[in-house]
């Protein structure tokens, strides 16, 4: 036995003092270990908070990398105090702050309380989510936020589904179930489960718009179609996919021997949160028995609000959905989900293994996520959202996300105020795309690098992150907001730091004053090579 006790008086308490033996294990024996360290990292990140002035330190690659030289990891340090100041020097001290109302850059949100205190309960207690033997009530409490889900999006009595790592696995999910299901139905197809792709494969085709989410490509590679089954359809002018342009494509489907296996949807696209027409898609996805995937990973929070919630018209005649839970409902990653409308398809990622999940386990009615999922054993993500609707209930998160779109219209009438700056498109949900252009500047090629350099500028100085995107090959900047604890006040000062770090970078000695803009936005002619 080796005592375990804090080199570090300051921070100790009666209950600091605890021993523990070798193992170290969470297990009755150490439960006061356990709630004294546990303790320990929260009064850490509580007193950092305290500390953290920007949402991020500026800090490269090659300042930080040389403070891991050296590091011996087959030397433990033996106690917390000094593994924890450590992971101050390391980790804490440069970490990117998504609580920080200056950071307005990726799909990050602040996290609810909520979700983070399930955390404490999810590692400790361990529960795999992948047989009812081995989770007992965290199954049922998954398949009862699944159901909840379903229903919130409209799916029917027969929807089912499963937790995930992301809209990444959801999405591959999802092509998987719509491939296998194709080449099933078709007469020289067969079980791809069984034995593998068809023949005809190089001429499975998926049909998404331009700007839907990179995920789909990864996931037709993944399934041996390659990055070229993926079809991009045209947008119309606010980034949503043009239901003509689906026919089209259908059409040309049709004429060329392609085979379309789904349609894919997207509500929330990453860059412009844009919507795709859901029900006008559903209906050619119909006329021509094409599976119909929504991607909502961003979107589907919709679902929690009174104000916006209309904006997913059309989802509930989804065959599957997208869903991240830790991109709008506020949670820790990860947190997603999965959804079919019709409970057996999810039989294609099914395996029955004799010594987990036996078919006759199934067939006797025993509730195994396994059977669902693409995972083995799995994290119990699902306690996050449920302490969350427990404590906080849906009407809250739909508060939170109707305030972050509400701040965006905000943004989007500042960045229209100044005359440097070119916004794109009117915002859809939470994102806003623009770039800093003084009036003298015309050439794309200074301009995109213009907006690397601002953007650089501002990393390197911390405070404030803001993302970038490529639009029609051209460079734009990206805020995304998702913190309701942003302020108009907040955009105002990136806004304008924004501008400063331009003109710095142009070496105009200072920034005029934000003018009243001449022009309008150049929406119209950017749009027009889209797709
Ligand atoms: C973020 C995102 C994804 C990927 O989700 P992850 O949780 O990051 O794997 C898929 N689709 C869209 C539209 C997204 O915004």
């Amino acid at each position: 036995m080796t005592a375990w006790i804090a080199p570090d008086r300051q921070h100790a308490s009666p209950e600091h003092d605890v021993s523990l033996d070798d193992t170290q294990l969470f297990t009755l024996r150490h439960r006061d270990a356990y709630r004294a360290q546990a303790q320990r990292c929260i009064d850490l990140v509580h007193q950092h908070l305290d500390d953290v002035e920007r949402p991020f330190s500026g800090v490269t690659p090659e300042e930080l990398r040389p403070l891991f030289r050296g590091l011996d990891l087959d030397a433990p340090l033996g106690q917390l105090e000094p593994a924890l100041a450590e992971l101050k020097r390391l980790y804490l001290n440069d970490a990117v702050y998504f609580h920080h109302p200056r950071y307005v850059a990726h799909l990050n949100c602040p996290v609810v309380l909520p979700g983070v205190i399930a955390e404490t309960i999810i590692s400790s207690i361990n529960t795999s989510l992948d047989t009812w033997d081995q989770s007992a009530g965290g199954t049922l409490i998954e398949q009862a936020l699944i159901d909840w889900t379903a229903q919130r999006l409209g799916l029917g009595e027969d929807a089912d589904g499963v937790f995930t790592s992301g809209g990444t696995q959801s999405n591959l999910m999802a092509m998987l179930i719509a491939r296998d299901r194709f080449c099933v139905a078709h007469p020289e197809g067969g079980d791809i489960q069984q034995q593998g792709l068809p023949g005809f494969s190089s001429r499975l085709r998926i049909l998404a718009s331009g700007v839907s989410h990179f995920s789909l490509k990864k996931a037709a590679a993944l399934l041996g179609l390659g990055h070229q089954a993926v079809m991009p359809v045209a947008c119309d002018d606010q980034f949503r996919m043009d239901p003509p342009a689906l026919r089209e494509c259908l059409e040309e489907c049709q004429r060329d021997g392609l085979l379309p296996i789904a349609v894919v949807a997207t509500a929330g696209t990453t860059d412009f949160g844009s919507i795709d027409p859901i029900d006008d898609i559903a209906a050619l996805c119909r006329e021509y028995g094409i599976w119909l995937h929504v991607d909502a990973a961003y979107g589907g929070g919709l679902v929690t609000s009174q104000q916006h919630r209309h904006r997913l018209q059309g989802i509930d005649q989804a065959d599957s959905v997208t869903i991240d839970y830790h991109k709008s409902f506020f949670q820790p990653v990860s947190c997603s989900a999965f959804l079919v409308r019709q409970r057996r398809d999810l039989g294609y990622v099914t395996y029955h293994a004799d010594y987990l999940n036996p078919r006759a386990q199934a067939e006797a009615g025993t509730p195994d996520q396994v059977n669902k999922s693409l995972q083995t054993t799995k994290r119990f993500d699902a306690l996050k959202l449920w302490l969350t609707l427990r404590i906080m209930g849906a009407d809250a998160i739909g508060g939170m996300l109707d305030q972050v779109i509400e701040l965006t219209g905000e943004g989007y009438e500042l960045l229209r105020e100044q005359s440097d700056i070119e916004t794109l498109v009117a915002p859809s949900l939470s994102t806003l795309v623009f770039r800093f252009r003084p009036q003298h500047m015309t050439a794309d090629t200074e301009l995109d690098a213009l907006q690397d350099n601002i953007r650089a500028r501002l990393s390197r100085s911390g405070e404030a992150l803001v993302a970038a995107t490529r639009v029609n090959g051209q460079r734009y900047l990206k805020f995304t907001l998702l913190n309701p604890d942003t302020h108009a006040d907040d955009l105002r000062a990136v806004i304008n730091a924004i501008r400063e770090h331009g003109y710095a970078c142009l070496q105009v000695p200072h920034a005029p004053r934000s003018a009243t803009r001449a022009s309008a936005t150049t929406t119209d002619t950017a749009m027009a090579s889209l797709g």
